[in-house]
């Protein structure tokens, strides 16, 4: 009998083993969710090096490690993001993207992480474009695909020229090109302190949210949410606006 019970204690304790290695095997293994973004847009994502930095970056790793997933950055074009997002390639997109009613129609949006507003740049001096209606009649270089792009194509008799990098479109400002570039304020603000002779115009164009982007259904858009509320409400979301943007 004595035997037989110290058998069944080698087996039990054998199995536990196993199982417990098994347990620890699991969670070497996080899984994996990958954000697609367009890295050129500071200061919600950006290279530093070769890593990707940012508000974005950071909040979306917070909410990984909330979540137990590991955060992989896919970096392509703006204009890509919903399609890598819809067909599966990418878990979830994060990139300043703003909530419209047009992508709400293809993804899923989170609750909004921070509020925004899309503003000109203009030449300092001799500015051909001094408000928003003298829009109507400049040449104006937008991002491909952004709401920036979706404003500015309403208007009528204006020339549009569109640009993969907001940074191509400031270039393109500051070498004559274009009259005028309508662009998120954060990243308007980064451009003129690295670009001489441009300048913000006073009034903004237009007030956005900010939200992260998931297929549509996706079971993580609630996780998210839950993440986000409980990152607004310890104040880290406010501690990493502040790291990069000030208060
Ligand atoms: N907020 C803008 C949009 O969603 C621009 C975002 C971006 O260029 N990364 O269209």
């Amino acid at each position: 009998m004595k035997k037989i019970i110290s058998l069944v204690l080698v087996a039990l304790l054998a199995c536990s083993c196993v199982l417990g290695l098994t347990a620890c095997g699991g969670s070497a293994e996080k899984k994996e969710l990958h954000m697609a973004t367009n890295a050129f847009f500071e200061p919600y994502e950006y290279y530093e090096g070769k890593e990707v930095v940012g508000i974005d970056a950071e909040i979306a790793q917070a909410i990984c490690d909330k979540l137990g997933y590991e955060l992989v950055i896919d970096d392509m074009d703006f204009d890509s993001i919903i399609t890598a997002v819809t067909s599966g390639k990418a878990d979830f997109g994060m990139a300043g993207m703003t909530v419209t009613d047009e992508r709400k129609e293809s993804v899923d949006f989170t609750d909004s992480y921070t509020t925004a507003t899309q503003v000109i740049i203009v030449p300092e001096k001799d500015s051909k474009v001094n408000n928003a209606d003298d829009l109507e009649k400049a040449a104006i270089g937008v991002q491909l695909g952004t709401t920036g792009d979706i404003y500015v194509s309403d208007l009528k008799d204006a020339k549009i020229e569109r640009f993969n990098k907001g940074a191509d479109a400031v270039l393109a400002l500051t070498q004559g090109k274009v009259d005028a570039v309508v662009i998120d304020s954060e990243p308007a603000k980064a451009f003129v302190n690295q670009n001489e002779g441009i300048k913000i115009l006073d009034d903004p164009f237009a007030d956005e949210d900010y939200a992260i982007c998931l297929a549509k259904g996706s079971e993580l858009t609630e996780k998210f949410n839950e993440a986000l509320k409980e990152l607004k409400e310890d104040g880290t979301i406010d501690k990493i606006n502040a790291k990069y943007i000030g208060d």
